[in-house]
């Protein structure tokens, strides 16, 4: 499967000069919403995750997705593997469990998100899945963005990975991309500009 080419081709994945939230300008661009907004691309991916995740043996009861970012490849993935999902949201700013989900105790909880970067979002979510009790066996996601190793990949892990190195990480490509400090960046340099792919109206 051409992880990256469905991404391409959805447009979900971007080239050209972009500036990033952080403030870093890239030659790419991550929206990972454009790739789930055909369902029927949502469903291939997840169910290509989902073999990955039965072939290792993993065994889950539940996917838990951190929102916004999570939910769609959440769903997704907890139908393909053909368990509950329950999803994490921040509330002043804490990642809570609310909506009357109930985590029991020593539930194979599984946290996912459409793109691992540091895996911040999963982490803190799971850290609410475990004050109910719940287990965090893994971590999922459609694509690792390279700071985290992920399963079946030879990416070294970063510093910044916050993702435990005691539990597995499933995702279904590498998409590891140069960031620059935009006095660095040798795209500006070149002389173009930088754009905010927000402009584009996401
Ligand atoms: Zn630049």
């Amino acid at each position: 499967m051409d992880v990256k080419k469905i991404y391409m081709d959805a447009d979900a994945l971007l080239e050209g000069h972009f500036k990033l939230s952080s403030g870093n300008h890239s030659e790419f661009y991550l929206q990972s919403a454009k790739v789930l907004e055909d369902p029927k691309t949502a469903k291939l991916l997840a169910e290509a995750l989902a073999v990955q995740i039965r072939e290792s043996g993993l065994k889950v009861d539940t996917v838990c997705a951190p929102a916004l970012g999570g939910l769609i490849a959440g769903f997704a993935l907890a139908t393909a593997l053909d368990v509950r999902f329950i999803f994490a949201e921040r509330v002043e700013g804490i990642m809570t469990i609310r909506r009357g989900f109930e985590v029991n105790k020593d539930e194979k909880v599984l946290m996912c998100e459409d793109i691992i970067t540091t895996g911040g979002s999963a982490m803190e979510a799971a850290r609410a899945v475990e004050a109910l009790g719940g287990e965090i066996v893994g971590a999922a996601a459609l694509a690792n963005r390279g700071f985290c190793k992920r399963e079946n990949s030879d990416i070294t892990r970063k510093e910044n990975c916050k993702l435990p190195q005691d539990i597995p990480f499933f995702a279904l490509a590498d998409f590891t991309f140069e960031m620059y400090t935009p006095n660095a960046c040798p795209l500006c340099k070149d002389g173009s500009e930088a754009i905010k792919p927000g402009s584009r109206g996401n």
